[in-house]
Formats: structure tokens, sequence, C-alpha cells
């Protein structure tokens, strides 16, 4: 007999395993805020791959039609411009609540728009979710641990965040949505599931963003110097992007609130991270030194142990597994021949 995959094999909560093909699983209307943008569109793709129908509601301030392309004519494809700052009326099963930038570069471009984006489009999805009866899963941030002084950082850690600096109206408006989230939770029964994104990396990502590895690479491969900024011995530790779709799907369909920390644990200097990329694009690439940004987070590790427990979860792409995945879509793009592979 032949079989059909359905959601997420191993995973507590939702479907597992294998289901035969006549017990077709009930299609799921599901709503993905910032879905053109980089982690996003990746989660469209598993999710039109398990056959739910999907809703993309974007502003484009980072992300591209570019990154859902693919999926236009698809009758189970919708795509809206709107900005989740305004109220929209949607009927959906669930809502994945990414829009809001995530490079320090673009969220602080504009901070007080990237502080209605986390405040008020939070509350206008959660909103949302109360009215229909959607489940509501948040895209928070290892960001809401500041720059910690528990390492690594386990979820019950309550961070150490200046709430007047630079990067506050991303952390601090973070922090805001998972309070709001909690709230509707708590108050108005809302299902809510939040997710603590550590760094993730990936095909997709916008070439000249700002973060360090899609700069490094980007570097690198046009022969510029790699800029590590202060004395380079701050830590990261990243996590590759279909590990993380991998996560965000877990939590969505399983029965833990949260929050969840969804990160990758082996963690890097920026030096290790350059040397990784040189010896991976280029032998003889450079590196220069550049001032650090205004309360730049020292160091950065996730504890997973509640992940692993509760969803099952793990990552099991290492960085140096995952870097040659990310190269290959960033040399395309950046050397011309993206638009005639039609990747
Ligand atoms: P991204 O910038 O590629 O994607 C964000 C998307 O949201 C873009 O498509 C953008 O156009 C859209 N958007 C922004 N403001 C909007 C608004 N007001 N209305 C509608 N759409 C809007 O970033 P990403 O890396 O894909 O991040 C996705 C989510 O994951 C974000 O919420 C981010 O905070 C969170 N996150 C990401 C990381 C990471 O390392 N990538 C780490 C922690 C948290
Ligand atoms: N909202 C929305 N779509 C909906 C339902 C609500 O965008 O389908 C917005 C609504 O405009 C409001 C926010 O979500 O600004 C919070 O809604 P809620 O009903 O919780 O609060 P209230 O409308 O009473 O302020
Ligand atoms: N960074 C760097 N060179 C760059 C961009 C960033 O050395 O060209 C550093 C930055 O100072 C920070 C780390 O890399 O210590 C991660 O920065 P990113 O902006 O990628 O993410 P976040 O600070 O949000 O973790």
């Amino acid at each position: 007999e032949r079989y059909r995959s359905v959601g997420i094999e191993g995973s507590r909560g939702g479907f597992v395993g294998k289901i035969p093909l006549g017990l077709k699983r009930k299609m799921k209307r599901v709503v993905v805020t910032g879905g053109a943008g980089f982690v996003g569109s990746h989660l469209v793709d598993r999710l039109m791959e398990r056959g739910d129908s999907v809703i993309v509601v974007d502003n484009f301030f980072t992300g591209r039609k570019d990154n859902v392309k693919h999926h236009f004519g698809n009758p189970r494809f919708e795509m809206i411009r709107h900005d989740v700052v305004e109220p929209i009326l949607l009927e959906v099963d669930q809502i994945y609540h990414l829009a809001c930038p995530a490079s320090p570069v673009h969220y602080k471009f504009n901070p007080v728009k990237t502080i209605k984006t986390n405040v008020v489009g939070t509350l206008n999805m959660l909103g949302l979710a109360k009215r229909i009866g959607a489940r509501f899963l948040l895209t928070s941030t290892s960001e809401v641990y500041g720059d910690p002084l528990q390492h690594p950082q386990v979820e019950t850690y309550w961070g150490n965040v200046n709430p007047i600096g630079v990067r506050s109206c991303y952390d601090e408006g973070k922090r805001t949505a998972e309070t709001l989230a909690m709230d509707y939770h708590r108050g108005a029964n809302v299902e809510v599931r939040i997710a603590r994104i550590f760094n993730t990396y990936g095909p997709r990502m916008c070439i000249d963003d700002g973060r360090v590895v899609s700069n490094f690479v980007a570097q690198a491969l046009r022969k510029e110097p790699m800029t590590v900024y202060g004395d380079g011995k701050q830590t990261r530790s990243f996590q590759y992007v279909s590990d993380l779709v991998d996560g965000l799907m877990r939590l969505m369909e399983g029965e833990d609130v949260g929050p969840f920390n969804l990160g990758n644990p082996g963690e890097f200097t920026m030096l290790e991270l350059a040397q990784v990329v040189k010896e991976t694009i280029d032998p003889n690439a450079k590196i220069i030194f550049k001032l650090n940004t205004a309360d730049d987070p020292h160091k950065r590790k996730p504890d997973i142990t509640k992940a692993k427990e509760i969803l099952g979860w793990e990552p099991a792409v290492t960085l140096r597994e995952g870097l040659p995945l990310m190269i290959s879509d960033f040399r395309r793009r950046i050397f011309g021949e993206y638009e005639k592979s039609g990747s």
C-alpha cells in the first residue's frame, strides 16, 4: 500500500509517522506573517509540501516576492501585501507570526516602526487568533536575554536587557510581544506557542542585510575583507534554517506553550566564524576589524534541553554542513546566475 508522509515524523503532538493515502489528513489553513522573508519562505515551503493552504501576509520591508514565487499559481497559495500594524480579517486554523525585521541594520533603520510591528502587529495577530479560535505561534528571539549574565541561556532566565538602548526597539519589542501572547493565553484562552530563536542562517537571507554570516559570506565571495566588529571574541551559536523550521512546526503541532529555545548549541567566536568561512570559500580571505555596535551581547548559546525533552527536537545540521548550502545560493545571486537557474 502506498503511504503519504504527514506532519512531522516523531513529533509528540499532531500527526506522527505515516498514514495510508485513503485517510487524508485534514488540510490546514495557515497564515504566515513575514512569509516572504528568509525564515518565513522556508516555512511556507514546508507547509505547502505537506498539503496545507497557506496565506502569506507581508509588507515586503525586508522580504521579497522572489522567495515565494515558485508557489504563484498554486491554488493553495495566496500572498497579501499587508502591514501587520493594521488590523486584518482572515479565517484560518493557525497563525505563524514572523513579521518583523530581524537584522540589526534593518530593525534600527526605523526603530519606532520596529516597536509598532512588535507590539501593535502582535496585538492585531493575537486579536485575530482570538476572534477565529486559531492557534498562534510567536517567533521571539534569544535577544530577550539581552547581554546574558547566565550561560548558556535557559528559558527560565529573565535576561539582562537595556530598555533605552539602540537595540531596545527589537529586544524590548519582542519581550512585550511575549507578554501579549501570554496575556491573551491566560485572559482569552488563545492557544499560543512561543519560540525563542537563536541566530539562524541559510539560503535566501538578504545579501546585504548586515548580519554576520551573510556579511562574511558575501564579502569572501566578492574578495572583500571580512569585517569583524570589536575584538571578534564575542560568541554566537548558528542554526541552519531547516532545523529551525522543523522546530517551529513541532512547536506549533505540540501541546506545550513554551517558551522554547530553538537554536544550535554549537558556539563560535566571530573570529572562528571568519575562519570557517575562509576555509569554505577562499583560503586567502582577509579580515579587517571595525568598531563594534552599542550593547552588542558578548556571548550567546542556547540550552535546548527543554525542546529536546518536550518537542523531541534538536538541530541536525552543523555550521560546516550548512554553510556550503548558503554559499551556493549566495554565489548564484551575487554573480547573476540566480535568474538563469530559476531557483
Ligand atoms: P526577515 O527580515 O527575512 O523576514 C521578516 C519578514 O517580515 C520580511 O518578509 C518583512 O518584509 C516582513 N515584515 C516586516 N515588518 C512587517 C510588517 N510591519 N508587516 C508585515 N510584514 C512585515 O527576517 P527573518 O530572519 O526571516 O526573521 C523572521 C522572524 O524570526 C522575525 O520575527 C525575527 O525577529 C525572528 N528571528 C529571526 C532570527 C534569525 O536569526 N533569522 C533570530 C531570532 C528571531
Ligand atoms: N484584530 C484584527 N483582526 C481580527 C480581530 C482583531 O486585526 O480579526 C485586531 C483589532 O483591530 C484590535 C486587536 O486585533 O486592534 C486586538 O483585538 P481584541 O479583540 O483582542 O481587542 P479590542 O478590539 O477589544 O481592542
Ligand atoms: N558582526 C561582525 N561583523 C559583521 C556583522 C556582525 O563581527 O559584519 C558581529 C556583531 O558585532 C555581533 C555578531 O557578529 O557580535 C552577530 O551579529 P548579527 O548582526 O549577525 O546578529 P545579532 O547581533 O543579532 O546576534
